[in-house]
């Protein structure tokens, strides 16, 4: 993995995680017409209860689907379309998208679970997101409680208080809102301190090592899900892969899971066939 630009200005070609500036100006020209020529799409990551194994939401993960270059990755394309401004109305498709689908759900007579999304910090910062956000539940009359914003703790780092504005606004709304890849950023626990968010997402960088011979994850892991409960959020575990993973975290009455043990995050029909069969059975189960 590269390091964060630093100091240097100088980047070294040698990292392979980083796309070449050729597919990226490419891609950034490309992304312009995305939207328009219906590119991007949703997919479905279901999040199960813990102590069930049944859905109760999903999140919902972008992807962008180009002509040359197949499945662009959100990991490639989202920090340029944050370079380029294009983030917002990516931001917006996401919010529309979700809660017209969150309509077509209801109308199917489908079982209405959450849809959490996910909102760069950038969209935060812009005005008009509370508005929007509010139109749209209005428009296709959707509960407010049926959609949940992920959050970065990087969204919070700029401690702008527009920001705490807007995600208080939202929360009055209804909306849940979660801070995703917990124990990632800087300075969390003054974060879970100055904001009240709803969901702690563990990062699965703890979780990828609770099982080992090194309890020192475990511990980590053990602490947060207890902490979480102590203040009165509701926990997911994210990236978990495998069943020991799964027993740790049921056995420590985390509330939700979300992994490739049960799913990875699939497309539209797939999820709304999971949504019906109510139950997520893991892989060689
Ligand atoms: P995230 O929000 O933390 O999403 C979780 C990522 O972990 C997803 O990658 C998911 O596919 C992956 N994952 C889930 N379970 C497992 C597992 O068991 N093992 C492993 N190895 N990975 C797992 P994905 O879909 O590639 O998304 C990457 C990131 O891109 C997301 O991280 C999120 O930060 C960003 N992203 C995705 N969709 C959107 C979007 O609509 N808007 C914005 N602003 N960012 C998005
Ligand atoms: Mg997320
Ligand atoms: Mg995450
Ligand atoms: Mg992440």
């Amino acid at each position: 993995q590269a390091k964060k630009q630093g100091s240097n200005t100088y980047q070294a070609y040698s990292c392979s995680n980083d796309i070449s500036s050729y597919k990226k100006l490419l891609l950034e020209k490309d992304m312009r017409k995305a939207i328009v020529n219906e590119e991007f799409q949703l997919y479905y990551q279901p999040q199960v209860e813990a102590a069930t194994g049944s859905i109760q939401g999903a999140e919902a993960l972008i992807r962008w689907r180009h002509s040359e270059w197949g499945m662009v990755p959100p990991n490639e394309f989202i920090p340029l379309a944050e370079e380029n401004h294009l983030i917002h109305h990516i931001s917006d498709w996401v919010i529309r998208k979700t809660c017209a689908q969150l309509r077509q759900w209801k109308d199917a007579g489908y079982p209405l679970k959450p849809i959490s999304i996910n909102l760069s910090p950038l969209r935060l910062l812009k005005r008009g997101l509370v508005e929007l956000i509010k139109e749209q539940l209005t428009f296709y009359q959707i509960p407010a409680e049926l959609l949940e914003i992920e959050i970065t703790e990087s969204s919070l780092l700029k401690n702008d208080i527009s920001v705490l504005k807007t995600l208080e606004e939202l929360r009055n709304l209804g909306i849940k809102i979660a801070i995703d890849d917990f124990g990632t950023g800087y300075a969390s626990l003054n974060y879970l301190h100055e904001f009240e968010a709803d969901i702690l997402k563990i990062d699965q960088i703890f979780i990828q090592n609770i099982t080992s011979a090194n309890k020192k994850d475990a511990a980590i892991v053990s602490a947060v899900i207890h902490l979480a409960k102590e203040i009165g959020m509701r926990i997911v575990a994210e990236g978990v892969e495998e069943k020991e993973q799964y027993d740790f975290l049921k056995e420590r009455n985390c509330d939700l899971i979300q992994g490739y043990y049960f799913s990875k995050p699939v497309p539209l029909a797939d999820y709304e066939e999971m949504l019906c069969r109510g139950l997520s059975i893991p892989k060689g189960n």
